[in-house]
C-alpha cells in the first residue's frame, strides 16, 4: 500500500478538537482553508488568532512530493541533516526529465539511458531514507499524488509549483523550494505567511462543452496572474459538488497560473467516489467519519462576503468554452470570441497541433471526453487536420483509457502516445522544425503557455482549452471554429456538426494497471548506499559550509553590485543549466551571470579586483576563492524574487561570497540565505547603495554581538585611501543566527542528530 493510513488517522484524530479549538479562538464560523491550517499548526492546539497576510506561522505539513529536477537538491541537501530517515511521508517522481519525440517506449527508453545517474541516485537515496520512488514512465507527480496520496483535509508541500493540484481533492498542498522540503523531511517545521481568502462560488451546472478547465480559465481572466498572490482560493456552491474530483484537481491545477498559495474544495461524493475507485475504501471511511470538519461552517459557505477576503461568483449555466492565450494564461477569450480577437491580433489561425494530457488534464474523464469526440471523426466521415498528441498524467491511467479503447480511438486520428510524464509541458518536446522559430498556432490541455515554454519556438502561439475543446479544434484545424455552432466539411463535402462530448468520470469497470511503477523504500535502510558517481558531471554530494570564523568580516572584495531586476533567475539560470541541479560546483558557473553590473551596464562582466580585468562574475568569484579572499554581492530593490529555487542561494555560498548587501530582499530567498548560512543584511539608507565603488574593500562589524534588531555597521575602503561608514540592517532571529554562526541550518540540524 502507498499511502500511509497511520498517518491520515492521526491527522483526522486531532482534526475536531483543534477545529473546535480555532472556532473558538477566532470567534466565528471557520472556512475551510482556516480549518486545515488552524489543525497543521507546528505548536499543536491552536492558541493565537493569526492576522491573514501578516502572520507568519509554523506548519507541519503531512507529506513532501518532489518530482526528479528539484529532488535532487532536495535530496543532497537531506543527506547533510543526517537523519536515517524522513520524518514525513515523502516521495520522488520521475517525469521532468523525459524528452518527447517519437513516442512512449523509445522516448522512456532514451531518457533511461541518458538520466541513468540521476535515476539511479534518486531510487538508492529514496530506498535509503524511506521515501517512495516513482520510476520514470509512473507518471507525472500531481497525477501521481492525486491518484495514490492526496486526502481531504491534509497538508503537503512539494517542489513543484503545481503541486496546488492536490486541492482538488480537498488538502491545502502547496509548491516549495528544495530546502523547505529538506527541512520538513529532516522534522523541522515549515514556515507561511498566513493567507488571505479568496472566495468562489460556482453556481448552476457545467454542460455541453464547457468543462471544469473553462472555471479557471475563466477565474484567470478576472484575477490575472497575479490575483491569487498570498492568497488560498476556496472554491464552494452547487456548481462545486455536481464537479468531479478530478475537475476540481484541474481547478485546483491552474491556481498556480494567477500565483495562488493554492486552492481548496471542501469534501464531498465526488472526492469519495474518487477516493474508493482508486483503491482507498480506507480513507473515505475516514473521511466520512469527520466530514463536518472537511468543509467550512454552513454560515460561511451562506455568507461568503463576511468571510473571504475576495468573492468571485460564476454562473456555470452560463459559462463558455475558453481559449487562454497566447503567450500567458490570463488572456481569457470565450470561444464565440475568438474568431474576432484572433483577427484582430493577427493570431495565426492554422492549428499545427492539438496536445491533450499533462499533470492539468489527463483524468480518466478528460481522455473519455475527448475520445467521444475522436470517434466522431471516423463516424462522420471527417479527417483531423492537425497534428495530435496525449501525454497521459500516469500510468493507471494510460493503462486503463488503453484496456477501454481509447487509445486506439486515438490511434485511428492519427495520435501520437508520448510517455506518460511532463514532455511538451516543460519543454521537453523535440518537435521537429521548432528550430525553424516559425509563427505558428497550438492548442493544448496543459497550464503554461508561456513563449517557447512547448517547442522552445520563441514564435509558437500557444492556447490552453479543455481537452475535449482542444480535441475539437484539432479536428477542425482551425483556431477560430466554435464546436458549439459551427459545422465542418467532412471527406464527401458534406457539411457535420460535432456532438457535444460525453465520457465517464470514473472507469465502469475500474481503474487497471499491470506496472504503477512505484518502489516502496527498504525498511531499514542502514545498510543502503547512494549511487553518486564521484566523476559525474551531474551530481555531486555535499560537503558542510564551514562554520562562521567567530569574528567580523573584514577585506571583503566587491563582486558585483547588481543594478535593478535581480531575480532568482538572474542569480541561477534555469535553460540549460538544469540539468546541472545535482552538481553544485557545476551549477555554480551560472551564478549570477544574468545581473546587470552596474558600473558597466554588462551582464556576467566584473572587475577581477586582483588583476584589473574583466571577466565572468563566476570565474571572478572563483579567483577570489582561490586567493582566499571573501567577497560581497550588493543588490537593489527586491533582490531574489521569483522562485524559492536554493540554488540562488547555494550558490554564492559554496563560491565564497560572505554577504549580499541590498535595499530589499524577496523574503524567500533572504531565508534561503540565512538557510545556507550567508548573511543577508540590508541598508538602513537606501541611498547608501550609491556609495558603492567599484574598486571598495568592504568590511562588517558587528557580528560578534551579533543580535536580533540590532544593526551591523559596514566600512567601505574606497580605492582613493578614503573610507566610509553606514549602519545596516537584519531581521535574524536567535536561531537565525545560530545558522549563521554554525555555517547553515544543516549543520545545526546534523549536530541535533548527532548529540
Ligand atoms: Fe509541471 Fe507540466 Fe509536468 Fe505538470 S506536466 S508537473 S505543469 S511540467
Amino acid at each position: 500500500m502507498a499511502f500511509d493510513i497511520e498517518m491520515i488517522k492521526k491527522v483526522y484524530e486531532r482534526m475536531p478538537a483543534r477545529v473546535e479549538a480555532a472556532r473558538k479562538l477566532v470567534g466565528r464560523p471557520l472556512t475551510l482553508t482556516e480549518k486545515i491550517l488552524y489543525s497543521h499548526l507546528w505548536d499543536g492546539n491552536p492558541a493565537t488568532v493569526f492576522e491573514r497576510g501578516k502572520s507568519y506561522v509554523d506548519f507541519a505539513p503531512d507529506r513532501v512530493a518532489m518530482q526528479d529536477a528539484t529532488a535532487q537538491m532536495a535530496l543532497l541537501q537531506f543527506m547533510q541533516a543526517g537523519r536515517p530517515k524522513v520524518a514525513v511521508p515523502s516521495t520522488v517522481h520521475c517525469d521532468h526529465l523525459i524528452t518527447a519525440k517519437v513516442g512512449s517506449s523509445e522516448d522512456l527508453h532514451t531518457a533511461e539511458v541518458s538520466n541513468k545517474e540521476v535515476y539511479d541516485f534518486l531510487s538508492s537515496v529514496s530506498n535509503k531514507y524511506g521515501i517512495g520512488f516513482w520510476k520514470p514512465g509512473a507518471g507525472i507527480i500531481h497525477q501521481v499524488v492525486l491518484e495514490n496520496y492526496a486526502f481531504p483535509g491534509g497538508m503537503m508541500i512539494g517542489t513543484d509549483s503545481h503541486t496546488v493540484n492536490a486541492g482538488g481533492l480537498g488538502m491545502i498542498a502547496i509548491g516549495v523550494g528544495g530546502a523547505d522540503a529538506c527541512d520538513v523531511m529532516a522534522g523541522l517545521p515549515w514556515e507561511l505567511k498566513f493567507p488571505k481568502l479568496i472566495g468562489v462560488k460556482l453556481t448552476g451546472k457545467l454542460s455541453g462543452w464547457t468543462a471544469p478547465k473553462d472555471v479557471i480559465l475563466k477565474v484567470a481572466g478576472i484575477l490575472t496572474v497575479k490575483g491569487g498572490t498570498g492568497c488560498i482560493v476556496e472554491y464552494f456552491g452547487e456548481g462545486v459538488t455536481s464537479m468531479s474530483c478530478t475537475g476540481k484537481g484541474t481547478i485546483a491545477n491552474m491556481g498556480a497560473e494567477i500565483g495562488a498559495t493554492t486552492s481548496t474544495f471542501g469534501y464531498d461524493e465526488s472526492m469519495e467516489r474518487y477516493l474508493r475507485s482508486t483503491d482507498r475504501n480506507e480513507v473515505a471511511d475516514l473521511a466520512n467519519g469527520i466530514k463536518q470538519h472537511l468543509t467550512a461552517d454552513a454560515e460561511v459557505y451562506a455568507n461568503p462576503e463576511k468571510y473571504f477576503d475576495q468573492l468571485i461568483e460564476i454562473n456555470l449555466d452560463e459559462l463558455e468554452p475558453h481559449l487562454n492565450g497566447p503567450f500567458t494564461p490570463d488572456l481569457a477569450t470565450p470561444i464565440s470570441k475568438i474568431k474576432e480577437e484572433a483577427e484582430k491580433n493577427g493570431w495565426p489561425t492554422k492549428i499545427e497541433v492539438g496536445l491533450i494530457g499533462s499533470c492539468t488534464n489527463s483524468s480518466y474523464e478528460d481522455i473519455s471526453r475527448a475520445a467521444s469526440l475522436a470517434k466522431q471523426v471516423a463516424n462522420k466521415n471527417l479527417k483531423t487536420k492537425a497534428e495530435f498528441t496525449i501525454t497521459p498524467g500516469s500510468e493507471l491511467v494510460r493503462y486503463t483509457i488503453e484496456r477501454d479503447g481509447f487509445l486506439e480511438t486515438f490511434d485511428q486520428i492519427g495520435a501520437k502516445v508520448f510517455a506518460n510524464a511532463c514532455g511538451p509541458c516543460i519543454g521537453m518536446w523535440a518537435r521537429v522544425g521548432a528550430e525553424k522559430a516559425e509563427k505558428n498556432t497550438i492548442v493544448h490541455s496543459f497550464n503554461r503557455n508561456f513563449a517557447k515554454r512547448a517547442d522552445g519556438n520563441p514564435n509558437t502561439f500557444a492556447f490552453v482549452g479543455s481537452p475535449e475543446l482542444v480535441t475539437a479544434l484539432a479536428i477542425a484545424g482551425d483556431l477560430t471554429f466554435n464546436p458549439a455552432t459551427d459545422y465542418l466539411i467532412n471527406e464527401k463535402g458534406e457539411k457535420v456538426k460535432l456532438d457535444a462530448p460525453t465520457g465517464d468520470e470514473l472507469p465502469v469497470k475500474g481503474f487497471a494497471v499491470e506496472d504503477a511503477g512505484y518502489q516502496a523504500p527498504a525498511a531499514d535502510g542502514s545498510g543502503v548506499t547512494v549511487a553518486v558517481s564521484p566523476t559525474s558531471d551531474r551530481l555531486q554530494l555535499l560537503d558542510p559550509f564551514a562554520a562562521w570564523e567567530g569574528t567580523d568580516l573584514k577585506g571583503l572584495k566587491l563582486l558585483i553590485k547588481a543594478k535593478g531586476k535581480c531575480t532568482t533567475d538572474h542569480i541561477s539560470m534555469a535553460g540549460p543549466w538544469l540539468k546541472y541541479r545535482g552538481h553544485l560546483d557545476n551549477i555554480s558557473n551560472n551564478m549570477l551571470i544574468g545581473a546587470v553590473n552596474f558600473f558597466n551596464e554588462k551582464t556576467d562582466n566584473v572587475k577581477n579586483q586582483l588583476t584589473g580585468e574583466y571577466g565572468p562574475v563566476p570565474a571572478t568569484q572563483r579567483a577570489y576563492k582561490a586567493a582566499g579572499i571573501g567577497s560581497i554581492v550588493v543588490g537593489d530593490e527586491n533582490y531574489g524574487e521569483g522562485s524559492s529555487r536554493e540554488h540562488a542561494a547555494m550558490e554564492p555560498r559554496h563560491l565564497g561570497v560572505r554577504v549580499v548587501l541590498t535595499k530589499s530582499f524577496a523574503r524567500i530567498h533572504e531565508t534561503n540565505l540565512k538557510k545556507q548560512g550567508m548573511l543577508g543584511v540590508t541598508f538602513a539608507n537606501p541611498a547608501d547603495y550609491d556609495k558603492i565603488q567599484e574598486n571598495d574593500v568592504i568590511d562588517i562589524i558587528g557580528l560578534t554581538e551579533f543580535a536580533p534588531g540590532k544593526q551591523l555597521t559596514v566600512v567601505l575602503h574606497h580605492a582613493d585611501g578614503s573610507t566610509e561608514q553606514f549602519a545596516v540592517n537584519h531581521t535574524y532571529n536567535e536561531q537565525q543566527i545560530e545558522w549563521f554562526k554554525a555555517g547553515g541550518a544543516l549543520n545545526i540540524i546534523r549536530k541535533q542528530v548527532v548529540n
